[in-house]
């Protein structure tokens, strides 16, 4: 008999549920990825992601090919490549991970009719991408089907046993039918940042043991010095599912300590966002909660949003963000949340034209995680602190208190000294001018007037 595995955001051979089901009831599986034009279409495909993304396959086949295997890639509508695959290997069931995205739900609805009209069983498995599934834990008490609030979520979902992680299968045969195409290569990627991390799941599990195997009590107190890169960077590996989400959450449980639990925290925040998006799918584009309609938008404030996304604000933490964005494709957390939180909240810009430029580079850019940051720091989705608003001096003072983050991402204040950095604007008239830096782009106190008003509450 013969199985098909679909691969999609779960590109690694531990503990993948679906694999292990398809190797106990099949004897031969066929190990499949669709490179889908639909994602292409969808505004969902960044040079960044896809020289990871080829970095991951081409791993996934490598460590296939030591075990006997092989990776068979295909180029296609998704459906119609599943269907052709299993046609041509007369193989009975297939087997792949749950999504939650809009683009995911149609996808296995196709999926499933394809497949049933050739007599194809179509299996889903849960808890591949997530640690604990999107909907697995319900407000008690309630009608509504998912959390719309972290902390309440976090207590339950701490609750929630999680399996053992599976091993990788030890031989994987592959019929000869199943016939592919030439792996991408990262190499062929045009237009990627050049600081960008090498992808796969023998890259992902490495970092993962520096990780583990360093001073994880960093983390707790300094997981927001800008400066101190003291995070895991593990999050392109777990948006392309290098690494298991179950696997990391029960290590960082083994290891223990404040930095671990801290850790695990955050893994659940990338539950929390999935179980929302889950129940709606629409909060990808739509308002999650409260809706405002007063936003700026390319029209009225192009060159504002073209300073932001070009790192030439003249607030030097907003803009060592946004140019650590261009260059590594990869952005601090509270890079992220200062960076959004002027463009939204400061210039008043509709949370959607940052996050698309967040996708356009982001290396971890997901919908999910993505949107749902986006509406939290925009005051529409899930902060339950919705009219906070980040000041970038205040911010910049306390995240990177001796401004090695700016110094290090806006080489025109290098010379800057002591706290000035995260002011130039204070600098006697001559200094500024020499520096070739911009002035601040806006009065902080005009965006929160702004602010205020536009919010009802100026
Ligand atoms: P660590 O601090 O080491 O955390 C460990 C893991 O926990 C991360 O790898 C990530 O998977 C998860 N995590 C941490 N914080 C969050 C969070 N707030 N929400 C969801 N998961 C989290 N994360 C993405 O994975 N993809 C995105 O597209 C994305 N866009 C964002 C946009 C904005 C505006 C903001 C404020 C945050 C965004 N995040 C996104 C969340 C967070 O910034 C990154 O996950 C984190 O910076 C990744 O670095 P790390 O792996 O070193 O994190």
């Amino acid at each position: 008999t013969v199985a098909v595995v679909l691969f999609t955001a779960d590109l690694r051979l531990h503990d993948h549920p679906p694999l292990h089901a398809a190797v106990r009831a099949a004897d031969e599986i066929v190990p499949l990825f669709v490179r889908d034009p639909g994602v292409h279409a969808a505004g969902f495909d960044a040079p960044n992601r896809r020289a990871f993304l080829a970095d991951c396959l081409t791993d996934l086949d490598e460590r296939l090919r030591h075990r006997g295997g092989r990776l068979v890639v295909r180029s296609g509508p998704v459906a119609r490549e599943v269907r052709a695959v299993a046609a041509e290997c007369r193989a009975a069931e297939v087997h792949m991970a749950a999504g939650v995205t809009a683009f995911a739900h149609r996808r296995e609805q196709r999926l499933r009719e394809e497949l049933d009209s050739i007599g194809v069983t179509l299996h889903i498995h849960d808890s591949v991408t997530t640690a604990v599934a999107p909907g697995a834990v319900t407000p008690s008490g309630t009608d509504t089907d998912h959390y719309a609030v972290f902390t309440p979520y976090f207590r339950r979902w701490s609750q929630v046993p999680l399996r053992d992680p599976l091993p990788p299968p030890r031989i994987v045969c592959v019929p000869d039918t199943a016939r592919g195409e030439a792996l991408p290569s990262a190499a062929d990627v045009d237009a990627t940042s050049p600081g960008l991390p090498e992808g796969g799941e023998t890259a992902g599990r490495t970092r993962c043991s520096s990780w583990w195997g360093g001073d994880l009590s960093r983390y707790e107190d300094q997981h927001d010095d800008l400066a101190g890169d003291a995070t895991s960077r593990l999050s392109p590996y777990l948006h392309f599912g290098a690494l298991s989400p179950v696997e990391l959450v029960r290590r960082a449980r083994a290891h223990g300590g404040p930095g671990a639990e801290a850790f695990v925290r955050q893994v659940c925040w990338r539950d929390f966002h999935h179980q929302v998006l889950a129940a709606r799918p629409d909060a990808a584009t739509a308002d999650y909660r409260t809706r405002h309609d007063q936003w700026r938008g390319e029209d009225d404030a192009a060159q504002d949003i073209a300073a932001w996304r070009d790192g030439m604000t003249g607030y030097p933490v907003v803009d060592a963000g946004m140019r650590q964005l261009r260059h590594e494709g990869w952005m601090h957390n509270r890079a992220r949340l200062l960076t959004a939180s002027f463009l939204t909240k400061t210039l008043y810009v509709d949370w959607r034209i940052g996050a698309q430029h967040f996708l356009e580079l982001l290396v971890d850019g997901d919908v999910v995680n993505n949107q749902l940051n986006w509406q939290w720091v925009a005051g529409t989705g899930t902060d339950t602190r919705p009219h906070r608003v980040l000041n970038p001096v205040v911010q910049g003072k306390r995240f990177d208190p001796r401004g090695t983050y700016v110094r290090r991402w806006v080489p025109e204040l290098a010379d800057v000294e002591g706290r000035l950095v995260h002011e130039p604007w204070r600098l006697p008239r001559e200094t500024r001018a020499a520096l070739d830096y911009p002035e601040p782009l806006i009065d902080l106190a005009d965006g929160l007037t702004r602010f205020k008003q536009a919010r009802g509450r100026g």
